[in-house]
């Protein structure tokens, strides 16, 4: 596919400065010797229009108060203004009360569509996206064994309260994705009505995840999940709504997160994981996904209970396809990066306990996202690929300095 529309196309576009050096380097090396002129970048970015003023009104009238309303249509010049506000207590207690306010609106979403009460004080750990192995949602239903595990085993730990939220469709014919959805319904079943977690670990899947859905979970989450495998995410969009709307990101070095943690600062993003050269030369020197298992007891009992049938209501053969490829071959590494993953989830724990912290660091996320608005790839793809000038008086298409 890729290759035929190399050949009817005039330019190739990687979506985001990872993807598209992995594309002249080693997907279409061929392509970019014969005619490397034809390849560029343009990250894609997002319409703040919709995923700020319309889905997040408060913070977006907060916003206003501070900078004017001038920023919803030059959000790269304009919402850098808002750091020194992540300075300014006052400024912090507002906003943390308006994510309070959003967190609220979508637990009445999810106890709508779910029966499942969420604690709008937990911290709300978000992963939205279309349901696929690469993007990974196994591993971290694999780190919400091993909280689960960690309560089993003293039920009095100290645990920073989470809700962890999925929502994604799988394609009709994946078998594997319906398998994952399956999982993360059965865990949520026997996690939310465990006496020992008391409260503490909640995991909801809100049904029919689409934009309209999306609109209230975005300006809702204080963690946002990306974490597929690096190499195979062409850059993501979510990731840049959540960051936009003040959600921290836990990610791996991946399609657009590259970006996002260059423009946030790597003290407001939290990194895991392999790199996508990693990944390869692990790939190349031959890949052992038991070996983790055997070498680490916390995930060997993650494994344990899924095949114990307990998710399953005793049926030890429902969710082994997903265990077996776990076993044998682990395509997307899930194995390799979990202590990783895990350990960094401790950090985001900590973090999380910080409220003031926390709540710079996301005011310094939102006001550094500005370069991912989709007016700026539009202009670029204007420029750079179309080579179209828009009518005057359309200001996304005012050239920049
Ligand atoms: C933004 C969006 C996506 C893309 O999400 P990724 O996390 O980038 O894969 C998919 N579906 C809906 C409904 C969205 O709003």
């Amino acid at each position: 596919m890729a290759y035929l529309a190399a050949v009817g196309s005039h330019a190739v576009n990687g979506v985001a400065a990872l993807h598209t050096s992995l594309l002249t380097r080693d997907a279409m090396r061929d392509f970019h010797e014969l005619a490397p002129e034809m390849f560029l970048n343009v990250t894609n970015g997002v319409t703040p229009r919709r995923w700020m003023v319309v889905s997040n009104p408060t913070m977006a009238a907060l916003i206003t108060r501070r900078l004017g309303d001038g920023w919803a249509s030059d959000l790269e010049d304009e919402l850098v203004r808002l750091e020194p506000s992540a300075d300014d207590p006052a400024f912090l207690d507002e906003w943390r009360a308006i994510k309070r306010n959003n967190k609220r609106a979508l637990a009445h979403l999810m106890e709508e569509r779910t029966g499942i009460a969420a604690d709008p004080g937990s911290m709300f750990d978000v992963q939205v996206k279309r349901i696929h192995e690469y993007k990974r949602q196994l591993l971290n239903v694999l780190h919400v064994l091993t909280l689960y595990d960690r309560i089993k085993s003293r039920p009095d730990a100290a645990i920073t309260p989470r809700t962890v939220i999925f929502g994604g469709k799988a394609a009709p014919g994946y078998f594997m994705a319906k398998l994952i959805i399956k999982l993360i319904s059965s865990v949520a079943e026997v996690v939310n009505s465990d006496p020992d977690v008391a409260g503490r670990l909640k995991v909801v899947f809100i049904p029919d995840f689409n934009v309209k859905v999306g609109q209230v979970i975005y300006p809702a989450a204080d963690l946002s999940e990306q974490i597929s495998t690096a190499g195979k995410e062409a850059s993501g969009t979510g990731n840049m709504k959540f960051a936009l709307n003040g959600a921290l990101t836990i990610g791996t070095l991946d399609g657009a997160n590259v970006e996002i943690r260059e423009a946030v600062g790597a003290e407001n993003f939290f990194l895991f994981g392999l790199t996508a050269d990693e990944v390869s030369a692990l790939r190349a020197r031959g890949y052992r996904p038991r070996d983790h298992v055997d070498a680490n007891p916390r995930l060997r009992a993650v494994i344990d209970r899924i095949e114990s049938g307990v998710f399953a209501k005793g049926d030890r053969g429902l969710f082994k396809p997903l265990v077996d490829a776990l076993l044998s071959y682990d395509t997307y590494m899930l194995l390799a990066d979990y202590q990783a993953y895990v350990d960094c989830q401790d950090r985001v724990d900590a973090a999380f306990r910080d409220e003031r912290r926390w709540a710079r660091m996301s005011v310094l996320n939102t006001a550094r996202m500005g370069r991912f608005s989709s007016d700026r790839s539009i202009r670029e793809y204007c420029e750079r690929i179309w080579k179209v000038k828009l009518a005057c008086g359309c200001r996304l298409a005012e050239p920049r300095g």
